[in-house]
């Protein structure tokens, strides 16, 4: 609203101008809130309201102790970011105006209050950011007794450190790849819904705050559309946005979550840290769709991610062949970038792989039933894009597989799976399952 009303920084003068806040605090203390009016430049009278521990030097304090109690919930690293993103907003609009953003019509709906975290939640003068290592603690290779694993590339190898330079996890995920017949689902969605684990440790920090501190009036955010996390997160020195446009750190890859906890407390920021992708473009060389069509601009619509996530009308026929064996999600860009092999473990028992979410063939994951389907994702990230969508990017997968499995007899399965959802009652399953049969077509690798 300020912004609207004309402000440019409201916020500014309770966090930058000390000079200024102890006037006001000197006339207009009441308890540890300064309240008073300002005069805008349209000539209205507005009134606010701040905590004004920032005031003093018991900030940092403060931030200590919400960075402890922080770690105490699982998190990796707790920052502090004002809410002045101002010099965000041209990449913002211009990252709209190309349509990058492709269907995901929140995006351009909350347009800048993206970036204006004051205007949606009024009276925010400091966003608490925090990350949490996610990479799960088991090994996630192949189950037996689950993959098929001959591929045009023959039989499955051993995946552990067969990538120079990797970290072990890194070469098991790229082996992947390489076995067109086995399901490849995001890392971070084979446990459970991180948005339901980060979201109840923020609720919880921000109640200790609440309890130990001072009251405070706060909003929590997890990958929630209208919030810039990784810009909030990499103003408050949790790491550097990545060519990929993913946070980086150094010490942590980038295989963490993000969160977020609007307060109306000033507290004092804490420093942003340096990019650390120098001459690399590993990422943007790998994507098998060049969806990073320049360093940290992604265009969402190429995507595996969001095709396969956020994407709900048909896959366009161009990017089929290209999504490989991935059905949800993709992590490709963060496998072959360097800083990930300091990735680190979760601590968590939450995001420990599921059953059938790693090592699985497509075969097995398109016999889902719904009621299957329903079952194993309960409590997952994975259930909210429904059964249907997530036989259309298995359908895809199979497709894909098909064009890549030299034997007519290890392509019969393929086949066969995909010809039980023929007369599926779902018209846009029923193309993708069609354009995955004429895949065998007068296939090249017939034998
Ligand atoms: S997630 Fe996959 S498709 Fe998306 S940018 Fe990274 S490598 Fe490309
Ligand atoms: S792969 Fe290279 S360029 Fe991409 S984010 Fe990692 S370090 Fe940066």
């Amino acid at each position: 609203m300020a912004h609207q009303r004309g402000f440019a920084s409201p916020q500014i003068t309770v966090q930058g101008n000390e000079r200024l806040a102890q006037r006001w605090l000197g006339r207009q203390r009441c308890g540890k809130l300064l309240r008073g009016s300002l005069k805008g430049p349209d000539g209205g009278f507005y009134n606010w309201q701040v905590n004004t521990i920032s005031a003093h030097g018991e900030g940092s304090l403060w931030v200590a102790k919400i960075q402890a109690w922080g770690r105490a919930l699982g998190f990796s690293q707790i920052g502090i970011a004002g809410v002045d993103l101002a010099s965000a907003e041209p990449g913002l609009s211009a990252w709209l105006a190309q349509g990058f953003h492709g269907d995901m019509a929140y995006m351009a709906a909350h347009g800048l209050k993206r970036a204006r975290p004051a205007e949606l939640l009024p009276g925010t003068v400091s966003v608490i950011t925090a990350r949490m290592d996610y990479l799960p603690a088991q090994p996630t290779a192949p189950m037996p007794e689950t993959v098929c694993p001959e591929s045009a590339q023959g039989p499955a190898q051993p995946a552990e450190q067969t990538t120079p330079g990797a970290a072990g996890w890194q070469s098991v995920e790229l082996a992947r790849l390489q076995r067109p017949q086995e399901a490849i689902v995001s890392l971070y969605a084979r446990g459970r819904d991180y948005h339901k684990v980060l979201r109840h440790r923020l609720q919880r920090l921000s109640a200790q705050i609440a309890t130990e501190l001072t009251p405070l009036g706060c909003r929590v955010f997890c990958d929630s559309a209208p919030v810039l996390e990784v810009e909030l997160a990499s103003r408050s020195g949790l790491g550097w946005r990545g060519k990929h446009t993913l946070l980086l750190h150094r010490k942590a890859g980038s295989m963490f979550f993000l969160g977020e906890i609007f307060v109306d407390l000033a507290l004092p920021p804490t420093m942003a840290v340096s990019a650390h992708c120098g001459d690399c473009r590993a990422c943007i060389e790998v994507c098998p769709t060049q969806a990073i069509v320049a360093p940290g601009r992604l265009d969402a619509r190429r995507c595996i991610s969001y095709l396969t996530i956020e994407h709900a009308g048909p896959i366009p026929l161009a990017l089929r062949p290209l999504l490989g064996n991935h059905i949800y999600g993709c992590d490709d860009c963060q496998l072959v970038c360097p800083w990930n092999k300091f990735a680190k473990r979760s601590l968590l028992p939450d995001f420990e792989v599921r059953d059938g979410l790693a090592g699985s063939s497509l075969v097995a994951l398109f016999g889902w039933s719904e009621a299957e389907f329903l079952r194993r994702t309960e409590g997952s990230p994975i259930r909210r894009i429904g059964h249907e969508r997530w036989l259309r990017n298995i359908a895809v997968a199979l497709g894909n597989a098909i064009r890549q499995t030299a034997s007519a007899g290890q392509r019969q399965p393929l086949l066969q799976a995909l010809q039980s959802r023929q007369e599926h009652p779902d018209a846009l399953l029923r193309e993708h399952v069609a354009w995955a049969l004429r895949e065998n077509d007068g296939h090249p690798l017939s034998p």
